[in-house]
């Protein structure tokens, strides 16, 4: 049975990268290092696991579809390939060690044959050394290796890193391409809105959408966002009582601040009398009395600290520090206008 589904539905969402690519591939002219730069969600990783299959299947069809079927493919699919390497963030970031046993994995001739490919996910998260042990092997690369880098955040990446790669740009996909599939998949209409902000991609869309972590984040944001509008000390008591609780992990006070991003964006909507715009619709009432209470000046503001914290985050910034001091920039001059 040949099943080209995987190809296509990838091509759907990114249509130019897999154009590029089958260029490459039919042309026999892949580029030795690429960076997929591109949201969550945009199908980064997906398609750096297609390309791994397009080269290694032994039945590609019509010389670049991977045929999902071959000994090859189904390995590349359950993660077994011995001459594909996929490195992730150990914790919070990859470490020099990582790259280390990438590099003597890579010296070892391939297993089966010489092609090599390796996958760095979330690149920009690799340490100063980690970073530095990576442009040594970038800048003797052998015929046969391909390395896909792999960011949400290209601006993070050495600039001696990006200069031997090939920039790939992976688009932002519409919110409301996903609102409607989304809802075609039995997620509420007052939900799919939300999250559809949050992620590009229905399958995370979908667990989202189950999610009773994600349920209850949401209301705690909600209940931050109405403590702040009374006084700094309830503010941070919030902080230690919910806040901190529940958003543990970087990934989650990424999502929590996020969130609160989403709620001044609502804020800013509705009183520019763009409702339809808003999409915490579960709170659609709560939110109209809190419009009436703000400035758009104010909540400009608010914006931009919010986006302060979210680039401190990603800098490795005390969490726990950050989001006092926003909580703090958040209330600034809160007597309302
Ligand atoms: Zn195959």
């Amino acid at each position: 049975m040949i099943d080209v589904s995987m190809w296509e539905t990838l091509e759907e969402m990114q249509p130019n990268v897999l154009k590029m690519l089958k260029n490459s591939i039919q042309k026999g002219r892949l580029a030795h290092a690429y960076l997929f730069e591109g949201m969550r969600g945009t199908g980064k990783k997906e398609i750096s696991l297609l390309l791994s299959k397009s080269l290694f299947c032994t039945n590609p069809i019509e010389g670049y579809i991977p045929c999902e079927t071959c000994h090859n493919c189904k390995r590349i699919n359950s993660g077994n390939h011995p001459d594909i390497h996929v490195v992730e963030p150990d914790g919070a970031s990859i470490k020099k060690h990582q790259i280390q046993s990438l590099q003597e994995e890579f010296s070892k001739t391939g297993v089966e044959s010489k092609r090599k490919v390796y996958t760095i996910v979330h690149a920009d998260r690799m340490t100063v050394n980690a970073a530095n042990s990576l442009l040594k092997f970038l800048e003797e690369p052998t015929a046969e290796t391909t390395a896909i880098l792999l960011t949400e955040q290209a601006q993070q990446i050495l600039p001696t890193i990006l200069s031997r790669c090939q920039i790939v740009t992976f688009k932002h996909l519409s919110p409301d391409h996903l609102i409607q599939k989304l809802i075609e998949k039995g997620v509420s209409e007052k939900k799919a809105p939300i999250i559809a902000q949050l992620t590009n991609n229905l399958d995370e869309g979908l667990l989202l959408s189950n999610d009773e972590w994600f349920a209850q984040a949401q209301s705690i944001v909600v209940k931050l966002y109405e403590v702040l509008r009374k006084n700094p000390l309830e503010a941070l008591v919030a902080l230690q009582e919910n806040w901190f609780l529940h958003f543990k992990e970087k990934e989650q006070i990424d999502q929590g601040l996020d969130l609160v991003l989403l709620i001044l964006k609502d804020l800013l909507y509705i009183q520019l009398g763009k409702q339809n715009q808003a999409v915490y619709l579960d709170e659609s009432s709560r939110l109209e009395q809190f419009a009436l209470q703000t400035s758009g000046q104010r909540l400009a503001h608010q914006m931009t600290a919010v986006l302060d914290a979210k680039r401190k985050l990603h800098a490795n910034m005390n969490p726990q520090l950050l989001m006092e001091q926003l909580v703090l920039e958040l209330q600034e001059g809160s007597t309302f206008v």
